[in-house]
């Protein structure tokens, strides 16, 4: 029974196929019919999201499982029950797999040691996002035409990471993917933002201008407020001329180069409107590759 814990947890190239088989699947009119099952999949949400939920909500229903949404305001999280004791009790009822996103790092790992289903982290604090990480490289493998996925596809490509790198479970676990397929990654900061502990595999700057620097693909981060401790940011101000990706800043990285972002997007922060809605902004297909990326996931780990 194979855990999602982390962003290294991933089969890589299995998940590439399974994914681009499920865009495939989706692009049929009409999307070829959905055999129902009398069996839930649980995703427990302790955290808000948008995306990442209805992407794994639609995953659950195009694998013919009933979506059980919980999340901790109307659960027994308000009554004091342990994440242990909801694990145990969603088990006992037969869930085939538990997808969470909870606050705090290594709460999937904590689910993962008493559960009887598969356990997907969809986001724990400030750790890990492995199926992000997943549907953004997915996005980027379909941009540079699908090379052999067991090969260091992205030598040679440098990755600028800009942004709240510091509470950023989606840099961690992309750091992994990008490095595992050769990237040269970039992690761009303020100095109070950057992480206290060297990054293995990356080259650490606040200097956005340099990230950026003939860059390939560059990546702006949402500044994660609700994980910050008061006075990190001298003024949004500073942080809009020294980080935001704008048109400006991105003459500099290479002209073909890409722009991401996990959403949701603090438009006129961390990234310009006119670059988030350029034809270089991959942010809508990082989207719509959500889903087939969570439907991939998570045929893997219920063994199908
Ligand atoms: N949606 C991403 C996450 O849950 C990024 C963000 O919230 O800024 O980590």
């Amino acid at each position: 029974m194979p855990h999602v814990l982390t962003a290294a947890d991933l089969p890589v190239p299995e998940i590439l196929r399974r994914a681009e088989e499920w865009r495939t699947r989706l692009q049929a009119n009409p999307i070829p019919p959905i055999q129902p099952r009398a069996a839930l999949i649980a995703l427990l949400f302790y955290e808000p999201s948008t995306r990442t939920r209805a992407a794994f909500e639609q995953a659950c229903v195009l694998l013919g499982y009933h979506p059980l949404v919980i999340t901790a305001e109307v659960s027994s999280v308000a009554k004091g029950e342990s994440l242990q004791d909801t694990v145990r009790t969603l088990c006992a009822q037969g869930v085939r797999a538990i997808v969470m996103r909870h606050p705090q790092a290594g709460a999937p790992q904590t689910a993962a040691q008493v559960a009887t289903a598969p356990i997907l982290n969809a986001g724990d604090g400030a750790h890990e996002h492995p199926t992000q990480a997943m549907l953004d490289l997915y996005t980027l493998w379909r941009h540079y035409e699908m090379p052999d996925p067991r090969t260091r596809w992205l030598a040679g490509r440098k990755v600028a990471i800009v942004g709240d790198i510091r509470h950023s479970r989606v840099a961690r676990s992309n750091l992994t993917l990008l490095a595992q397929a050769g990237a040269e990654v970039w992690l761009c900061a303020p100095p109070t933002l950057l992480p206290d502990a060297p990054f293995p595999h990356a080259t650490l700057t606040h200097d956005a201008d340099a990230a950026v620097q003939d860059a390939d693909v560059v990546m702006a981060l949402r500044l994660q407020t609700e994980r910050m401790q008061h006075g990190l940011l001298p003024s949004l101000n500073a942080y809009r001329r020294d980080y935001q990706i704008n048109a400006e800043r991105l003459q500099r990285a290479k002209p073909e180069c890409v722009v991401m972002h996990p959403g949701p997007i603090q438009r006129g922060t961390e990234i310009s409107d006119e670059v988030a809605d350029s034809a270089q902004s991959l942010i809508l297909e990082q989207v719509r590759n959500g889903v087939c990326v969570r439907v991939a996931t998570l045929e893997y780990a219920l063994g199908e």
